[in-house]
């Protein structure tokens, strides 16, 4: 029997909002550590606790909200709590994180993760404090804006320095790219907002004073301090600690995979306005950071003057500058800071936001859409007015909003004519801010992603950069699958990646750090495999709601429109090489070469004889 020492704080709260009831359970330890926590954890209660059918806004769904057992500790970054669930936007597996306090601040409240089923028949929000959980009342807070929702909780209860987790009017109104706002920063992706709507769930404040046991103090210190000391001294951490991660649209720009007018070109001739000198000069006031990390990236921005003078974010980053300020052609980092704003307290996604007003853009240059659509609104790119006003009829679900809100893959099977090939998405998740077309690598990362077109499962655009663009070697897909264990591993623990990715602190520091706070050794190579592990239980999950690998596919517009602009001028995938590509990455995964099933075999060798067992036939290959 495995003991555990520290990291995790040994319970799981379960919330019942049907019957109104919470019950507290102790983790089992070989569990937790063969799923390790966050995202690993919220795949695993996904898949024992919703079946295949269940409608993702069904109260038969689960909320999973977990950190990871690093998350509150003295290691660089480890702030992120994850959100887990059958996603509404997809109909898959959608998990989002988040950085910022909220993650620590529950685990200091006494609980390693919450379990939210059913749904409340009026608004609630939980307040979470040290051992407790209440069901409180949340119709005074239901209809406002998720980030004035959050202030008013925190003045109801006479605390500024409680957490909040919130959802907005789109969550509420079950927009299916709703996000959840963890104070100022988000778990964007994949519609976890919508879930906490369709639960009638607007809040979770949290409030804790106890203490995380680790189980050796003095080693997890001394490992502490050579990583802090290893992260602020490193020469591109004081890059980002200037500049943030805005300073991408300037990389992304020199490379050619910044997405311009709905990833049709790469370049942009008012990027200077939109890159992060442009933020420095015009509306930074200072550097914020997620807890225990020496890198700062954030940024906190405030609109000084203009039309949208008060708006303030921790942000902008790369994402949000470039799917809703190069993408729709804004002409300022002021109108990005105040959409910004906006998705923030509407409570919705940027990525996919930008997404998709760029491609509802197009189709009204198209004629695919008109003026008798929008109700007179006029849809150009470079006009901040038709995006913001956008944002509301999404969010709200208003006229052509409506069929907005479901995201670019609905949109375009609703409007027809050929808008297919320009929605830009892969499992229906609107494909975050790097065009593919010379980066086989990144392709394949966004094909085969288990929530759908996201870049954080695997960033492989600097390997296609470093071995050559129009490559399509095995290695690739090696390295694909390599990062998309490495990255959502840092998921799993509850920690930033950035810190690995951007400075190279080594995945042994994390090892020792983790055995440090938990008082187990796992070697990278067990971190990794519970990685893959839980790469496979997620595939298996989609695998058993209808996933087939027609659907680890690109849009049309990726291999059929060439680059028109830029250095890598002309390029396009090619279907052929990417068809074998996504071939050697099914064979190098275990997993059936034609259908990108897992095999009973490997399924087995990862520990997951019940998950073999549930497909049944469809493992037997
Ligand atoms: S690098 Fe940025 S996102 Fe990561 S922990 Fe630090 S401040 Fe947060």
């Amino acid at each position: 029997m495995v003991e555990l020492g520290g990291g995790y704080v040994g319970r799981i709260a379960w919330v019942d909002l049907s019957k109104g009831e919470v019950k507290v359970k102790d983790i089992e330890p070989s569990w937790a550590l063969k799923y390790v926590g966050g995202r690993g954890w919220g795949a695993r209660i996904v898949w024992e606790n919703v079946p295949p059918d269940v409608d993702p806004l069904s109260p038969a769904n689960v909320l999973v909200v977990a950190p990871g057992p690093l998350t509150g500790l003295l290691v660089p970054g480890a702030g992120k709590v994850s959100f887990s669930a059958i996603s509404p936007e997809t109909g898959y597996y959608g998990d989002s994180n988040a950085g910022g306090f909220f993650g620590p601040e529950l685990k200091h409240a006494g609980f390693d993760a919450l379990v939210i089923t059913g749904a409340s028949d009026r608004p609630v929000y939980l307040w979470v404090e040290d051992g407790g959980i209440e069901i409180r009342d949340a119709e005074p807070y239901w209809g406002k804006g998720s980030l004035d929702a959050q202030e008013m909780i925190r003045q109801d209860l006479g605390d500024s320095s409680i957490k909040v987790a919130s959802i907005g009017p789109a969550g509420e109104n079950l927009v299916p790219i709703a996000c959840v706002n963890c104070d100022w920063r988000n778990a964007g992706r994949t519609g976890m907002g919508a879930v906490m709507g369709s639960k009638r769930l607007k809040a979770i404040a949290v409030r804790g004073s106890l203490d995380i046991p680790v189980a050796d103090p003095e080693a997890l210190y001394e490992e502490a301090r050579a990583a802090f000391e290893h992260v602020r001294d490193h020469e591109f951490a004081r890059v980002l600690r200037k500049y943030g991660l805005a300073w991408y649209i300037d990389w992304s720009h020199d490379h050619a995979c910044l997405p311009v007018m709905n990833f049709r070109r790469t370049t942009y001739e008012q990027k200077d306005a939109l890159n992060a000198e442009a933020m420095l000069a015009r509306v930074v006031t200072a550097l914020t950071a997620c807890p225990m990390c020496p890198m700062c990236c954030g940024k906190f921005s405030y609109v000084r003057s203009g039309p949208y003078a008060g708006a303030a974010v921790d942000g902008p980053e790369y994402e949000t500058i470039a799917m809703i300020g190069t993408n729709c052609c804004l002409p300022s980092i002021e109108d990005v800071v105040y959409a910004n704003w906006l998705c923030d307290n509407l409570g919705m996604d940027t990525i996919s936001a930008g997404n998709i007003i760029a491609f509802a853009i197009e189709c009204y240059e198209k004629g695919i859409i008109g003026p008798e659509d929008t109700g007179g609104l006029e849809l150009r790119y470079g006009d901040p007015g038709c995006v913001f006003k956008l944002m509301e009829m999404m969010a709200k679900r208003e006229g052509i909003g409506d069929v907005l809100a479901r995201g670019v893959r609905f949109a375009a099977k609703k409007l027809g004519k050929g808008s297919e090939k320009f929605a830009i998405q892969v499992k229906g998740l609107e494909q975050s801010a790097y065009d593919v077309r010379a980066a086989p690598a990144m392709a394949l990362a966004y094909a085969t992603a288990d929530i759908g077109a996201h870049h954080n499962r695997a960033w492989a655009i600097t390997y296609d950069i470093e071995v050559g663009r129009d490559k399509y070697t095995r290695e690739k897909a090696e390295r694909v699958i390599y990062l998309q264990h490495v990255r959502p591993l840092f998921d799993m623990l509850g920690c930033c990646r950035l810190q690995w990715v951007e400075t190279g602190l080594s995945l042994d520091y994390y090892a020792r750090a983790f055995k440090a706070a938990t008082g187990v050794e796992l070697s990278v190579e067990e971190l990794l495999r519970a990685s893959e592990r839980v790469y496979n239980l997620t595939r298996a999950i989609n695998v058993l709601r209808g996933l087939t690998a027609q659907e680890d596919w690109l849009p049309d517009r990726a291999f059929d429109e060439p680059v028109p602009d830029g250095v890598v001028k002309g390029a396009r995938l090619d279907r052929e090489r990417f068809r074998e590509l996504l071939r050697a990455y099914y064979e190098l995964r275990g997993w059936d070469p034609e259908t990108g099933i897992p095999t009973e075999a490997k399924l087995k060798e990862l520990g997951l004889e019940d998950v073999a067992s549930a497909l049944g036939g469809l493992a037997k290959q």
